[in-house]
């Protein structure tokens, strides 16, 4: 018997009363006419009034509790699509968020979709929830969705399967990774029927052929449960249930089962008030039945992405059927059936309607305590704006490209293969001619025109795309086709920063320099250079820091050249040793022209008390007169050698040159040790050459340091430094004799 289109309206008026009380129902009543009148007299296959199948998505919306806008956005989803109404018109009397709920449900209802792999339909879903922007439109397009489903046996059987492989593909996984448990299921049920309908049939059937064998089962087992556990002082609900048809299908199909073989065909829900419940009935149904090893699962501990919690387990049955256990909380039931509508209920319960910033908190809450990337990269997407930075467009044949939020026909062009973006000589968005600079939306059907004439891509487009795959490809172009003008253009930029540098181009194409500059730079020609500046492979500014860099470099050790490899940085030129400051400010009595370096094994600086020693050959090296084997070699009168000290002395003036000098720091072994050292060194603007530190044992540690000075006096004050650095016992300079 059918209802009249008004017991079908008070058929969802009770529902609401039970569900969301909160709801104002006389604003709902309103919007059941308007969408009545709307309609008028259209009629849909089944032969009902049209306006009855807005009024079953609204009860589908009620039975989840949403609120007042919701239900009504329910009641007139197919307004805009299908009659005069309008988006102004909604508003103005049922409000903004009811008319912007309205038109994103059309929206979606205008996407066309065509069976790809999987990726595609990925990108699919993700474009939908980007579309929607807000979850309610996604929960209200499930509910329209679910109707057409149940009323689907009046249409041909073309748009049968055709929307069916949709459902399951799209809508089915968008309403399980929102946690809508139930709704996924029936969809999922639905679906199959019309992809598999022999498949559906036997499982139906065989299902059919156990019912009365099932009934006593689940009257039996349902008892046994429920008695131990009011025995026991758990307050519980129990309820058996057939598995979905479309899990056992998956298992025979896809594990390739006999249905006997099909495990838990039955399955049991416990129901209690609180989680501390869920564990004792868990132990308690184990003490009953026998669990199979394997399948306990703690999805209260470990939620699924979905939200989903509960605790499963899977025993024998006293018949020798196996069935499963669902364990969960009244809330967790909740969360299970109604996934993100039950959270939306919650919330809003909580908090102000207005503040929707408030109402997603929860997901990112959520997403916080998320592990799972999946899931992650999910949620990511349910906040209002959590697609702001992707964009979902489609190709003339329904192919999805997902593109950088900003993107344009350039880049959707080279998301299609490179020669299409080269030679793209125009561009249509959902059929109108744009510019190429146009910016994309979701859901836009972008058409790339191509011309074998065209001139290639403009340097332009270098700063209009957004992805860098687009960027990329451009660059491989003029790098491939343009090379002469590359080279004109890099060479220009380079020139540019060279002089905005200071330096001179004369110094970089010296003979002498350029080798060495364009191996700095990893070029083997200026040419090649140029070539990758030009098409944007190498920054100009780069390069031309680098070829400063090394042309200094070349400055300063172009005087050295000459010197013996041994006495290189320590030995002063020999002419101006002459002139009485020597660049190492070294003065040899009675000798001029002396060479000398300075010892490894005590590093003086100016101001120490220095002596000399003539060696064989390597001229005069400088010693500390503190310096152990200095006082070993004299004090050994047996010694040869002991002669062949001399007296040195310092230049009045050493040039503000540094001097390199090592320094041990016996400290507390501790963090960070290293890093303090380190730290006060670079207060003082004293260059650090090395520092290594060692452990010592017993809670020693000893950090040895080369540092640059110019005096003597700047290297106490830096010791003096050190000495305060938390846990040092003792700081040294290299050279000296241990105490004894
Ligand atoms: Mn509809």
């Amino acid at each position: 018997m059918m209802l009249t289109i008004d017991e079908q309206f008070e058929q969802l008026a009770e529902t609401i009363k039970k569900n969301s009380p909160g709801c104002d129902l006389e604003k709902v009543r309103t919007a059941y006419e308007f969408a009545r009148d709307a309609h008028g007299p259209q009629r849909r296959k089944d032969g009902q009034l049209f306006v009855s199948h807005p009024i079953a998505a609204a009860v589908i919306v009620a039975e989840m509790g949403l609120d007042t806008d919701s239900v009504i956005a329910a009641l007139l989803h197919d307004t805009i699509e299908d009659t005069k109404i309008t988006h102004d018109e909604i508003a103005k009397r049922f409000g903004e968020t009811v008319a912007e709920l309205v038109e994103g449900v059309t929206k979606l209802t205008r996407v066309v979709y065509t069976s790809k792999e999987e990726e595609q339909m990925e990108n699919l879903r993700k474009m939908l929830m980007a579309m929607a922007r807000d979850i309610r439109v996604i929960i209200i397009k499930v509910a329209d969705r679910l109707h057409n489903m149940r009323t689907m046996e009046y249409q041909s059987p073309e748009k049968q399967r055709e929307k069916a492989l949709e459902t399951m593909e799209i809508y089915a996984p968008i309403a399980y990774r929102l946690g809508m448990q139930k709704i996924k299921t029936e969809l999922e049920d639905l679906s199959l029927k019309y992809l598999d309908p022999i498949g559906y049939k036997e499982i139906q059937e065989a299902l059919e052929a156990r019912k009365e064998e099932s009934a006593e089962f689940f009257e039996r087992t349902q008892e046994h449960i429920r008695k131990r556990l009011s025995e026991v002082g758990i307050k519980s609900e129990v309820y058996g249930r057939i598995k979905q048809i479309y899990s056992i299908y998956r298992k025979m199909f896809g594990g390739n089962k006999e249905f006997s073989e099909v495990l838990d065909l039955y399955a049991f829900r416990v129901v209690v008030d609180d989680i501390a419940d869920c564990y004792n009935v868990l132990g308690y149904i184990h003490e009953m039945y026998r669990p199979i090893p394997g399948h306990f699962k703690d999805y209260i501990g470990t939620p699924k992405p979905n939200m989903y919690q509960s605790l499963h387990t899977t025993v024998i049955g006293t018949e020798g059927i196996p069935f499963e256990v669902q364990i969960r909380t009244w809330e967790m039931h909740h969360t299970a059936e109604y996934g993100i509508a039950a959270h939306w209920k919650y919330k809003e319960g909580i908090q102000g309607r207005e503040n929707s910033e408030e109402k997603f908190a929860w997901i990112r809450s959520l997403l916080e305590s998320q592990q799972d990337q999946d899931a992650q990269d999910f949620f990511r997407t349910l906040k209002f704006d959590l697609f702001a930075d992707e964009v979902f467009v489609f190709t003339p044949n329904g192919d999805v490209k997902n593109l950088p939020a900003g993107a344009t026909p350039i880049d959707f062009a080279y998301s299609i293969h490179s020669a299409v973006g080269n030679s793209m000589s125009g561009v249509t968005v959902n059929g109108r001619i744009v510019p190429f600079d146009h910016v994309l939306q979701n859901g836009d059907i972008v058409k790339v025109l191509t011309s074998k004439s065209s001139s290639g891509p403009s340097r332009d487009w270098l700063g209009i795309v957004k992805s860098s795959e687009a960027r990329n490809k451009i660059r491989q172009w003029f790098k491939k086709e343009k090379r002469e003008e590359n080279i004109a253009h890099g060479k220009l930029s380079f020139e540019s920063e060279v002089k905005r540098l200071g330096c001179q181009m004369a110094d970089i194409m010296r003979p002498e320099n350029l080798p060495q500059l364009l191996k700095k730079v990893s070029f083997p020609t200026l040419e090649e250079m140029y070539a990758a500046i030009g098409y944007g492979g190498a920054s100009a500014q780069k390069m031309a820091n680098r070829m400063r860099e090394e042309l200094r470099l070349i400055e300063k050790t172009g005087q050295q050249k000459e010197l013996p490899p041994e006495t290189t940085a320590f030995t002063a030129p020999q002419q101006q040793q002459q002139q009485q400051h020597a660049i190492h400010g070294i003065i040899v009595e009675g000798i001029d022209n002396c060479l000398t370096k300075f010892s490894r094994c005590c590093t003086p600086v100016p101001g120490d008390d220095i002596v000399g020693f003539v060696t064989r050959g390597y001229g005069v090296s400088v010693h500390r007169r503190d310096c152990r084997n200095y006082l070993d070699s004299v004090a050994d009168l047996q010694n040869p050698d002991r002669n062949r000290w001399i007296k040195v002395s310092w230049a009045r003036d050493t040039g503000g040159e540094t001097y390199q000098t090592g320094v041990s720091i016996t400290a507390r072994e501790r963090a960070g040790l290293v890093l303090d050292v380190a730290t006060i060194l670079g207060a003082l603007k004293m260059k650090l050459s090395s520092i290594t530190a060692r452990d010592m044992g017993d809670g020693i540690a000893t950090v040895f340091l080369t540092v640059e000075v110019k005096s003597r006096d700047e290297l106490a004050t830096a010791i003096a430094r050190l000495s305060g650095i938390p846990g040092v016992h003792d700081i040294k300079r290299s050279g000296v004799k241990d105490k004894p």
